[in-house]
């Protein structure tokens, strides 16, 4: 299996994209982001992010968010390729770190030795239990957080992109760039939950603290019931769709949790429930 590459991504205005999305996601992020950002929620710097918004959601951005991947994003911007998404980028201030912090570089260094570490463990991992195919790159935006815990997000576009903002006291902040990668890898493989909200329940049972990180030898045992209450507790949005899931992961579990989640689905006959076909 050849190993895929995590590309670490830390400009200012695809930290400026991001930002906008994740703002506009699930909704803890909603929450998260809103209070990050208050000062978006009255006039105009909201009134401009919903307009980055609804131009990350075009078709017509997907070439856009290839130039913005590109290194000389910056070159790319202002040869007016994309005069408009510039002006507005521009027109919004947000309090993102900076590269040149010390904490910013000390997060960079610590998500680059575990990645190093541990991702071809991932990858193991991922094509027992999920069957996937990866792609050569994967794009993770990176940036220091001070307010809240560490967190990620999926970006709507066909590259392979997700971000993730480590707090400072974070010491190993690697599951929450695993489960951000799954995301983004299921869409890679084309694998549709009925749901968000299922694929964020399912997720659940996997990482953090999950099936995954028993696996990798993160934790020692790992129990469905209790992740199950973990979970309605911290993700109250997907109380319903854990309840629906937990008597898979039982029984999953039972079975010593090895081999396909998706041959376990079709034997406990609930693959009709939960994937799109
Ligand atoms: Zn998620």
């Amino acid at each position: 299996m050849d190993a895929m590459e995590v590309v670490l991504n830390t400009n200012q205005y695809i930290r400026k994209v991001v930002g906008i999305s994740n703002a506009f996601g699930p909704p803890d992020s909603v929450f998260r982001q809103m209070l990050k950002y208050n000062s978006w929620i009255l006039g105009k710097p909201f009134y401009s992010a919903c307009e980055v918004y609804k131009l990350t959601k075009s078709t017509a951005f997907d070439a856009a968010w290839t130039d913005l991947l590109d290194s000389n994003i910056e070159d790319t911007l202002k040869t007016k390729k994309h005069p408009e998404l510039l002006r507005l980028l521009n027109a919004i201030e947000l309090p993102t770190s900076k590269e040149t912090d010390a904490g910013e570089k000390r997060v960079l260094l610590i998500l680059k030795k575990l990645l190093n570490k541990h991702c071809s463990e991932f990858e193991r991992y991922s094509n027992k239990t999920f069957e996937l195919k990866f792609p050569d790159k994967i794009n993770l935006v990176v940036e220091l957080s001070r307010t809240f815990g560490t967190f990620g997000g999926t970006m709507p576009t066909k590259n392979m992109l997700i971000s993730i903002e480590v707090h400072q006291n974070d010491p190993n902040p690697i599951s929450v760039v695993f489960h951000e990668m799954l995301h983004a890898l299921f869409k890679f493989n084309g694998i549709k939950f009925k749901t968000n909200y299922i694929e964020e329940a399912f997720l659940d049972y996997f990482t953090l603290d999950g099936l995954l990180e028993k696996d990798l030898g993160f934790i020692d045992s790992f129990d469905a019931e209790k992740k199950h209450e973990f979970n309605v507790i911290h993700r109250r949005y997907a109380k319903a769709e854990s309840d629906a899931l937990l008597p898979l992961f039982s029984k999953y579990v039972i079975a010593g949790a090895q081999g396909s989640i998706w041959k376990a689905m079709k034997t406990a006959g609930m693959t009709d429930s939960f994937l799109l076909k």
